[in-house]
């Protein structure tokens, strides 16, 4: 069992948080689960207004009913072609892999997804690779969930043996938070899974503040970009968490040195419990030309927002 803190009473005896947050915290909790892991918590420092902490912390902003947030934000399940198969665009598809995460953001899209009954593993992936492989327009399979990082290497393994048999996939993605969160699950298997030639692969991480980048997942991030394969971030832009230059910058600056690309910055998607998390899109836009400022052209991530029924992302025009 992957050790982490799961439940708002723990989380605020361990971090001496005001206990006034504690109800709302519960009531939060109650509605999703609350997760975190030791190496995020000691990403955070102190209080509830702490940039990690708070992509963590149940809270009781989760209760409001904003008009214009929603259960499903970005349409995943109109996009679902079979139980775990999403696809929204022209040559790729998403498999959700497993409906368990290390750590539960607050903000996360997915937050109301229906896992029961919808990831690809229910039937040992049989369902999902038939429907790939009778699908020659799909080049390219992004593994999500959830985490599937979640899965044990074996079966990993068994997905990508699956997926390697079907000739018109020649891409893999994998989206995962684990390489920051539980760093220790990047081992030699993976990177050996990794190091197959058989896909041109990516794994895209995501980290919302340089914080997040202590020396375990740093190490985890060079030891992933060791193995070849494009190491991509995606961010979301949060309020009291990453919503000013300074922080966009150094978290940049770290990804970098660290091996990953910064890929998109993701305006957030209008999910209910979240709208506390909102940054208007102005003010993302502004950011990005503050970053331009200061950065090389690829250490500015992509401004982005997920639409349902576009063709992809929508960049925002800055
Ligand atoms: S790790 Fe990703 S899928 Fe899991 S809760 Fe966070 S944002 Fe959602």
């Amino acid at each position: 069992m992957l050790d982490s803190t799961r439940d708002a009473d723990s989380l605020f005896g361990r971090l001496a948080l005001d206990p006034a947050l504690l109800p709302g915290a519960r009531a939060a909790a109650a509605r999703f689960e609350c997760r975190v892991t030791p190496e995020m918590l000691g990403a955070a420092g102190r209080g509830a207004e702490d940039p990690v902490l708070r992509q963590f912390l149940p809270a009781a902003a989760e209760l409001e009913e904003v008009p214009g947030f929603v259960a499903d934000p970005v349409g995943d399940l109109a996009a679902a072609r079979s139980p775990g198969l999403l696809q929204k665009y022209a040559g790729r598809a998403l498999l959700v892999t497993t409906a368990a995460c290390a750590v539960h953001c607050r903000y996360c899209f997915r937050r109301h997804f229906p896992y029961v009954g919808q990831t690809a593993a229910r039937d040992g992936w049989q369902g999902a690779l038939a429907q790939l492989a009778a699908s020659p327009d799909v080049a390219e399979v992004i593994l999500s969930g959830g985490d599937p990082l979640m899965l044990s290497d074996e079966r990993l393994a068994a997905l990508w043996d699956g997926l390697a048999a079907i000739p018109q996939v020649v891409r893999l993605r994998v989206h995962t938070r684990m390489p920051t969160a539980v760093p220790e699950r990047v081992t030699p298997a993976l990177l050996a899974l990794l190091r197959r030639p058989r896909f041109a692969s990516s794994v895209v991480v995501h980290v919302n503040h340089a914080a997040e980048l202590a020396p375990g997942p740093v190490a985890a991030l060079r030891a992933l970009r060791g193995t070849g394969v494009a190491l991509l971030n995606q961010s979301v832009l949060l309020r009291g968490v990453n919503d000013d230059a300074d922080a966009l910058c150094a978290l940049s600056e770290r990804l970098f040195a660290a091996g990953a690309l910064p890929y998109y910055l993701h305006l957030l998607d209008p999910v209910a419990g979240a709208a506390h998390f909102a940054v208007d899109e102005a003010v993302g836009r502004r950011l990005l030309a503050q970053m331009r400022a200061r950065l090389p052209g690829y250490l500015v991530p992509r401004l982005v927002r997920e639409s349902p029924g576009q063709t992809g992302k929508t960049p925002v025009a800055c």
